[in-house]
């Protein structure tokens, strides 16, 4: 009893994943601590190329980035993770022109912090963007008619029963609702939730869209909510049970 209680304390405390792109070792091992002491838990990459791969692999929740990497410029990575992810990127630089500055921020970038720098001023715009972040995916609870998904709880509701999603299946299905009405192509999906190394992997996204439908749908080889574009993607259509003649949840 006590063995299983203490397991589940220690997968709840892991505490929100910062990628670091950073070569100098010594902000690094400053990273670590100030990070580390603050309940985060950190991974770090020495060059873009490590960083890139990282990032799409841990999915972070937050990214710090430095702009002078041995291997490419850090605003190339920037524009790299742009064409993928929106995860939010702090860049870490002595470059402190207003001119660089803006053209970073332009580029995708969510928060600048200039080196040197102190840990208590790093840890409250860690604790900022986080706020913000959350709020961003807040701001809606995404609701049709018998489905419901709740970003801050991460939870999905069919009818009045808790859906258990895996990460991997909540991250889709947020998507779609996020984007519901659109069509999303094979593509697009797989960037965004994969990565770019997966982006051919249509096999992968059949797979969990099948096990989504068996979640979500009423009938998962007639699914009312998330259809098929033959060919192209999947297009989630929220108002399907809008008509209480077609929602079978509906009583
Ligand atoms: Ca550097």
């Amino acid at each position: 009893m006590g063995w299983i209680v203490s397991v589940a304390k220690a997968s709840t405390s892991a505490g929100p994943r910062v990628l670091v792109i950073e070569d100098d070792i010594q902000i690094r091992r400053l990273l670590r601590i100030t990070l580390g002491v603050a309940g985060y838990e950190l991974s770090e990459a020495a060059t873009g190329a490590e960083g890139l791969a990282l990032a799409a692999r841990l999915r972070p929740e937050i990214i710090l980035l430095d702009l002078g990497l041995p291997d490419q410029d850090g605003m190339d990575v920037l524009e790299s993770l742009r064409e993928w992810t929106q995860v939010p990127v702090m860049v870490l630089s002595v470059r402190d022109s207003e001119e660089d500055k803006v053209a970073l921020l332009d580029a995708g970038a969510d928060d600048y912090l200039t080196k040197p720098f102190g840990g208590e001023e790093l840890l409250a715009r860690l604790r900022a963007m986080r706020r913000h972040s959350v709020h961003a995916t807040t701001a809606a609870l995404y609701e049709s008619v018998g489905l419901r998904l709740d970003p801050d709880r991460r939870q999905v509701w069919r009818a009045d029963e808790l859906v258990p999603l895996t990460h991997t299946e909540y991250a889709l299905l947020q998507m779609f609702m996020v984007h519901a009405g659109r069509l999303l192509t094979h593509q697009q999906i797989l960037l965004a939730i994969w990565g770019p190394e997966h982006e051919d992997d249509v096999h992968y996204l059949r797979a969990y869209v099948a096990s989504l439908r068996r979640k979500i749908e009423h009938d998962p080889s007639n699914p009312i909510w998330l259809v098929t574009e033959p060919g192209v993607g999947y297009r989630m259509n929220l108002n399907a049970g809008r008509d209480p003649a077609e929602n079978p949840l509906s009583v």
